[in-house]
């Protein structure tokens, strides 16, 4: 079966990109690219958006509403087959697939290090890799800097 994510979604964008399958949530997360102006998913299944949106607003806010009424609506049901999974279980089959993937990525620890850049301008989804989860910009050379500038401009006005 092809894969019809991959209609929608570009895998492997920096930067921040993510290790193994949990990238194909944060490629999601970055159809809604603020940076540019631009959503990938103009004319993309109306299920697919609704999650892209629900996801971006738990990543924003832990706010988890809109994302559990789209999983009551995709049941999983556990499956032994090939090692312990969660498998679509009714609704749609790409929607479910990636809840699938977020409970994944839930146990793993990997989605407290998916985080939206803190340049307002930006909220590109990056993969925080750092050792002490401690980044804040998708990419220090771009927004850090950016970001820190304006900092300094803040303070040297108020002084
Ligand atoms: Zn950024």
């Amino acid at each position: 079966m092809p894969d019809q994510l991959l209609r929608w979604v570009q895998l492997g964008s920096e930067p921040g990109v993510a290790p193994g399958s949990v990238e194909r949530v944060r490629a999601l997360l970055n159809t809604d690219d603020r940076f540019h102006g631009v959503d990938h998913l103009t004319g993309a299944p109306v299920g697919l958006v609704t999650l892209r949106d629900a996801l971006r607003h738990y990543l924003s806010s832990g706010d988890a509403t809109g994302l559990d009424a789209l999983a009551a609506a995709h049941p999983l049901v556990v499956s032994f087959g090939g090692g312990a999974a969660l498998e679509p279980a009714g609704g749609d089959g790409v929607v479910a697939g990636l809840l699938s993937e977020v409970h994944r990525a839930h146990a793993s620890g990997e989605w407290t290090r998916l985080k939206a850049c803190a340049n307002p301008d930006c909220q590109w989804v990056y993969y925080d890799g750092s050792r002490n989860r401690s980044g804040r910009w998708c990419s220090m050379t771009e927004c850090g800097d950016v970001m820190k500038a304006r900092a300094y401009r803040q303070r040297s006005r108020q002084s």
